[in-house]
């Protein structure tokens, strides 16, 4: 199922995405809708469609997500100040595209609780 959502074609190059950071595991790109100055998803080339559906396998893949996060805080300059990550699952979490990706937003002060 997962093989078949929007973010395999922005990985395979079928359709365009404002990608700014790719490695042999994972892909960045902006986020077509930002809730943020700065709005990326970061995601598994690997298609993965919940985070039900990650294995102990996959622990690696799911840190090195969060080392792009960190590298991508650095180098645009949101460390210190801070910024948020998350990850929605299924239909309470707000999750529409089931190929697992964090949201990371930055850029200004976030609200809590995220309703
Ligand atoms: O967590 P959720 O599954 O709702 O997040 C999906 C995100 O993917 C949305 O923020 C949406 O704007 C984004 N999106 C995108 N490019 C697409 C389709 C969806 O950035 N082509």
């Amino acid at each position: 199922m997962s093989q078949d959502t929007i973010f395999s074609k922005i990985i395979n190059r079928e359709i365009p995405a404002d990608i700014i950071y790719e490695d042999e595991q994972a892909l960045a790109f902006k986020d077509i809708n930002p809730q943020a100055p700065f709005h990326v998803l970061i995601i598994p080339k690997q298609p993965i469609a919940t985070i039900n559906d990650i294995t102990p396998q996959d622990a690696p893949l799911i840190g090195h997500l969060y080392v792009v996060a960190a590298t991508l805080a650095k180098q645009q300059g949101f460390s210190e100040k801070g910024y948020r990550v998350v990850m929605n699952c299924n239909e309470d979490g707000g999750q529409t595209v089931y190929h697992i990706h964090l949201h990371m937003l930055a850029g200004k002060q976030m609200g809590w609780p995220p309703y």
